[in-house]
């Protein structure tokens, strides 16, 4: 059980966020969830974990795009055993058309905010005695797709970064690894639905069985459960001699 540690998931008011955010609440720990918007509604969506899992949940505001924000967050929380790094966006279009700005906000919020929040969370768990590091990178953090390039680049990053965490804390009680989802049915991939089928003039249905789905050999959609189940795998005991690796989640998308 992962009764009284605290975990924080970042960008987690939706899709494999939330989806951690439950399974970690299920298995008992106090939960910090998070985005840069401050609404009702993520107070609210906080709230009802809390209710449903019988933990406390707190929604802490802060935009992963900017260093001291995303340092700010592990401050605030004022402890952190268990840290997933899930926020992340996606922009999909050729090099040469790539505008600078999706570059710059990806490289940010996917990869370097994990720097900042892991470089916070190090002496919390160090003082703690004991503590996990999540990456969510991607099966685009082992392997390749055209017209992802900031994603791709952004998530090879994050599994370097995984190895070089799991290095420096090797002989303590902590330790970091990164899960690679292949495609999870969240707003994230939703998005790209009706743009993949006008490419390819197909209908969305024709889209996510032939296009989106043609990487993952199972031919079916992770789910936010199975992320979240993955993650708290890697928090238990049984994961204790698991560091600086990573686990497909991906119908066997890697295996082709
Ligand atoms: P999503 O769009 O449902 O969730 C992204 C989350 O990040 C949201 O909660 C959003 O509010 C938050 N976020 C975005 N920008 C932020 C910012 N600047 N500061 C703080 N939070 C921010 O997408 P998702 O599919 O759940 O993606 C979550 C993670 O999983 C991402 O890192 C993504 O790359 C990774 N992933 C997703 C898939 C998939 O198929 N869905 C596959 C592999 C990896």
């Amino acid at each position: 059980s992962l009764k009284g540690k605290t975990a924080i998931i970042t960008g987690s008011n939706s899709g494999i966020g939330l989806g951690v955010a439950h399974e970690m609440a299920k298995a008992g720990a106090d939960i910090v969830i998070n985005s840069f918007s401050d609404t009702e509604d993520d107070h609210a969506l906080a709230k009802s974990i809390a209710d449903e899992h019988g933990v406390t949940c707190r929604y802490i505001q802060a935009d992963m795009s900017k260093p001291d924000q995303c340092r700010a967050l592990i401050e605030k929380a004022g402890a952190c055993d268990i840290l997933v790094n899930n926020a992340g966006i996606q922009h999909v279009a050729p090099i040469e058309e790539f505008p600078q700005e999706k570059w710059d906000a990806i490289i940010a919020i996917n990869m370097s905010s994990a720097f900042h929040t892991t470089a916070a969370a190090l002496p919390m768990m160090r003082k703690a005695g004991w503590g996990r590091v999540v990456n969510i990178a991607s099966a685009h953090g082992l392997t390749a797709s055209p017209y992802k390039v900031a994603y791709v680049a952004a998530k090879h990053g994050i599994v370097g970064m995984t190895k070089v965490t799991a290095l420096e804390t090797a002989k303590e009680p902590i330790t970091c690894n990164a899960i690679c989802p292949g495609y999870v049915k969240t707003p994230l991939v939703e998005a790209q639905i009706p743009d993949t089928a006008k490419k390819y003039n197909m209908t969305e249905e024709e889209a996510i069985e032939k296009v989106i789905l043609e990487r993952q050999p199972s031919r079916e959609f992770a789910t936010t459960e199975q992320i979240g189940g993955t993650a708290v795998f890697l928090c238990s005991d049984a994961a204790e001699q698991i560091t600086g690796t990573t686990i497909s989640v991906d119908g066997g998308w890697t295996a082709l």
